[in-house]
């Protein structure tokens, strides 16, 4: 069987050439991306200037802040400033109280990463939310790659409220079967190898093998991890590939469509900020 190669960096371009267009139509200043920062985070001021490239390759502004002191106040500013359109916090945050005040802060309707408590709620009751951005870019590849996943058995592996728990709601209103494992998980081989559908986000470096895969499943990695001096996704591709009937690249999978789903929610937020002023010009005209 030839395995489907599931290529990000395509599905990426797509969803870049419709952003830009999208960011066009917002006129001449759209509203503009805010990304908050620990400064002595390197991992969060790389993220953050990830970020940033991807914005100005749309079209759209963004600004990269660091937050010292008054972390709430900053959210507030940027919550009542109509020029910001999303409210992104880089991770990783060195104190993690002071992560937790900054994202429970942020306005839900700014929360263009899906962090705040009011999105994962409305996630989980299955209402429209800003979702976590990772979580997003599993059903974007599903999407983009025509995945049936109405009725199928869908296996997640890691149940993180950034990648697995997000994901698995995503599927379940996509009438999925959806199956969550964890460290827990008694015989998690078993499960693994009756998914139609594999989503695997445990942080575990080549943790699922050729073992634990049906032949023909669909095999979506969402690790990132550093081993041996180079990127390696939760799945060990070269093993996992023969049996697989579609699989994810890492690098070159999920990673390239993260970023431009936390735009595509910006610009969903910019638009309808944009639509609220025309309309209220309109009223007041
Ligand atoms: P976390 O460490 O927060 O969660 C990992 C989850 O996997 C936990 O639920 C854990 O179970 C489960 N798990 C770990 N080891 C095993 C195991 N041996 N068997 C079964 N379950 C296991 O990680 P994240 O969710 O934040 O990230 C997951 C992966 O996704 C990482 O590789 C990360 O780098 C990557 N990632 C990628 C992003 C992207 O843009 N593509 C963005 C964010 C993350 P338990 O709950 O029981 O501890």
């Amino acid at each position: 069987m030839t395995v489907r190669l599931l290529d990000g960096r395509e599905v990426a371009a797509h969803l870049r050439r419709d952003l830009t267009t999208r960011v066009e139509r917002l006129g001449d200043a759209p509203p503009r991306l805010a990304i908050v920062r620990d400064g002595s985070s390197e991992a969060a001021t790389m993220y953050a200037a990830s970020l940033e490239r991807a914005a100005g390759r749309i079209g759209l502004r963004s600004e990269s802040i660091v937050a010292d002191a008054g972390h709430t106040e900053l959210v507030a500013r940027l919550n009542a400033d109509p020029s910001v359109a999303g409210i992104v916090v880089a991770w990783p945050f060195a104190d993690a109280d002071a992560d937790r005040a900054l994202v429970e802060h942020i306005d839900p309707a700014k929360d263009v990463d899906g962090a705040t408590p009011t999105n994962a709620g409305r996630l989980a009751r299955g209402e429209p939310a800003f979702v976590p951005a990772t979580a997003l870019s599993v059903i974007a590849m599903i999407e983009a790659f025509g995945i049936e996943v109405a009725g199928q058995r869908v296996v997640v592996v890691g149940r993180s409220a950034v990648v697995g728990r997000p994901v698995a709601n995503l599927l379940l209103a996509r009438d999925a079967t959806v199956v969550i494992c964890h460290r827990a998980t008694r015989d998690l081989a078993a499960e693994t190898r009756r998914a139609e559908v594999l989503v695997v986000a445990a942080g575990v470096p080549r943790l699922i093998g050729a073992e634990m895969v049906g032949r023909g499943a669909v095999v979506i990695d969402c690790g990132i991890n550093a081993a041996e001096g180079r990127v390696v996704g939760d799945v060990d591709f070269d093993a996992v590939a023969p049996i697989a009937g579609a699989i994810t690249p890492v690098p070159g999978g999920i990673g390239p469509v993260t970023p431009m789903m936390v735009l595509r929610q910006t610009v969903e937020s910019a638009e309808r900020i944009h639509s609220a002023a025309a309309a209220n010009a309109g009223s007041v005209a």
